[in-house]
């Protein structure tokens, strides 16, 4: 976020600037968002939600993908270059929505550029996690990592922490688009980690003599719950989290219709993150 001038602030703290303050509002409050994979699916959507926010000014578009492009209903050029587009717009927050294989050598080159990041692209693993924690912390920056910005799902995986206090035998099912790079999706291995939590570690699920007749007929696992990854034209991304007990059972199910329904999370993050240093994993941190 742009600084207020020391000998603005002081003026603006005697009480003499509030006219000047309000002409000049967004040289105060307007936060600079670089979109990192600007181009994709997320991304796209991403530019469009900012360009709509009166307090964010979208200062740059990057895509590997784009040459001599223009954003819709802007001047501005695409950028093919992360590191040169950081150089030359200085913003305060880059929305990360990439791709698994590249968003590290990403989030190094924006953490190292002492900028906060707000990251919606999955596929992280512990170790990948921690060394971005340090990292940001040794810049004094904020990152967000959300596996899914909906927050439908956020909904679902707090109800679905209740239900497992009672019906602990527990399966996740998750429905994906079919160009979707990485199974289990990030949003069902943050749910079964949660919910692992809450059973309190290893639960030992279906017949022990159990015998797959297909490879993978059972799924991942996770701490004894089995996951299972759908992979189809036609959805977006869709969950359904079944509890078993005995006589009955229940169900808890998130469905995002279109991509729209992450924004109001993207901008919470970018509103939220530069409060933060280090590692924020999940948007149900920040709610
Ligand atoms: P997409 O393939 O449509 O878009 C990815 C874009 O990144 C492409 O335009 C590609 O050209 C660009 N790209 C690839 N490498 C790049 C690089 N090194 N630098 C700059 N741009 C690069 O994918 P998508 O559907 O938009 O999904 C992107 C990521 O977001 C995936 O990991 C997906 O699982 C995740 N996702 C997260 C959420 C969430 O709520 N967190 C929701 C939907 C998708």
């Amino acid at each position: 976020m742009l600084q207020i001038p020391g000998n603005l602030r002081y003026l603006k703290a005697v009480g003499i600037t509030s006219g000047f303050y309000f002409y000049n509002k967004e040289m105060f409050s307007v936060t600079r968002i670089l979109v990192n994979g600007a181009l994709g699916r997320m991304g796209s959507e991403v530019v469009r939600t900012v360009l709509k926010q009166s307090d964010m000014k979208l200062v740059a578009a990057v895509d590997i993908m784009a040459k001599d492009k223009t954003v819709e209903g802007t001047d501005l050029i695409f950028d093919t270059d992360l590191d040169s587009a950081l150089r030359n717009t200085k913003p305060d927050i880059v929305v990360d929505f990439t791709r698994p294989d590249v968003v590290m050598k990403n989030l190094r080159t924006i953490l190292n550029a002492g900028v906060c990041a707000v990251v919606g692209t999955t596929g992280f693993s512990q170790s990948d996690m921690a060394e971005l924690d340090d990292l940001a912390k040794k810049n004094n920056s904020g990152i967000l990592i959300a596996p899914n910005f909906a927050l439908g799902a956020i909904l679902m995986m707090k109800v679905a922490c209740e239900a497992a206090k009672y019906f602990p035998q527990i399966e996740i099912i998750e429905l994906h688009h079919d160009q979707k790079l990485d199974a289990p999706s990030g949003t069902a291995i943050l749910t079964a980690k949660k919910l692992a939590e809450v059973r309190g570690g290893f639960v030992a699920q279906g017949n022990p003599a159990e015998e797959e007749k297909l490879e993978g007929a059972r799924g991942a696992e996770y701490e004894g719950m089995h996951i299972h990854s759908v992979r189809l034209p036609g959805f977006v991304a869709s969950q359904e989290i079944i509890f078993g007990s005995a006589g009955e059972t229940l169900k808890i199910r998130n469905d995002s219709i279109n991509r729209e329904c992450y924004m109001p999370g993207v901008m919470l993050g970018c509103r939220k993150i530069a409060e933060r240093k280090g590692l924020v994993y999940g948007l149900d941190q920040l709610l």
